[in-house]
């Protein structure tokens, strides 16, 4: 089956902001968000300025990894700027943050057609003040659907960073993503792939466990032509931070490594 798929890419630049850079994945938690999370952190702490939008509309996940859900936050949306009214991102750990979850309440569902969706999507991304960015991140949703062609319509995106596990199951999603990136009328570059949820190291023999199955996601990246941009090992801290509503990198010495490797993988 081969579906046509016509996007006009503007092109056009928003201004003040460099680089574009969206985080994919095939399923849901896989660790998408957590990643994206710490990679906008790990960019803060190498001395740019760094925004994080959250474009998983219907699931937004940003919120609760930075502690900032809807009712622990006072905020107002809108401020006016040359005499008409822009969006305000809220400032966390150094990064600027823009998610839907700062206006729904937990527990909340968002239940919107595709079109008001990607409506409210645009709204976020162009009426938005993000003064100079030298990275915008955008935490895309799982899967491919009318939120990633909207954005890749809208959107000069620099490249797609994509996390997997190393299983089949979350691997012949991330395929589908890839051939969509691939589409002819898409073309948007793939800077590499994040392997998440590694392994673990086993308490009593410190050894390495491939809960998942050893090297996953780096076969897949060499049948895909996808650079593999670094693995992540299983740990609970991960966990235990992002409920926490705080960036693992700045808690966790050899967590902070790994993503510091990673970033600059992806921005060299
Ligand atoms: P997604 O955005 O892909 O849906 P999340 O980032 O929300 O996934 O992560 C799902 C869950 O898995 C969260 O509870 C998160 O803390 C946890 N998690 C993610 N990566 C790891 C990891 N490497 N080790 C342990 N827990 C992880």
């Amino acid at each position: 089956l081969k579906i046509e798929i016509q996007l006009k890419n503007t092109d056009k630049k928003i201004s003040g902001i460099k680089n574009i850079l969206a985080v994919a994945s095939g399923k849901g938690g896989v660790g998408k968000s957590t990643i994206a999370t710490n990679l906008a952190v790990s960019l803060v702490k190498m001395g740019f300025h760094v925004g994080l939008l959250d474009a998983d509309i219907y699931g937004p996940s940003i919120p609760l990894m930075f502690n900032l859900e809807e009712d622990k936050i006072q905020y107002s949306i809108l401020k006016k700027k040359n005499n008409s009214y822009v969006m305000n991102p809220i400032t966390s750990y150094g990064v600027k943050i823009i998610s839907l979850g700062f206006f729904s309440k937990s527990g909340e569902a968002v239940v919107w057609r595709g079109p008001m969706a990607t409506k409210a999507l645009r709204q976020f991304i162009h009426d938005t003040d993000w003064g100079d960015l030298d990275f915008l991140i955008v935490d895309l949703p799982p899967g491919t659907g009318d939120i990633h062609l909207s954005i890749l319509q809208d959107i000069p995106l620099k490249g797609i960073i994509i996390v997997s596990t190393p299983q089949k199951i979350s691997l012949s999603d991330v395929h589908r993503s890839v051939a969509m990136f691939r589409i002819k009328s898409i073309q948007v570059p793939i800077l590499g792939i994040i392997e998440n949820m590694s392994f673990f190291i086993e308490n009593k023999t410190k050894k390495k466990q491939y809960f998942f199955g050893k090297n996953g996601v780096k076969n897949f990246s060499k049948k895909m032509n996808i650079f593999f941009l670094g693995e992540i090992p299983m740990l609970q801290e991960i966990r235990e931070y992002s409920d926490l509503g705080v960036p693992v990198v700045l808690e966790n010495d050899q967590i902070r490594k790994i993503f510091e490797k990673i970033t600059k993988n992806i921005i060299n």
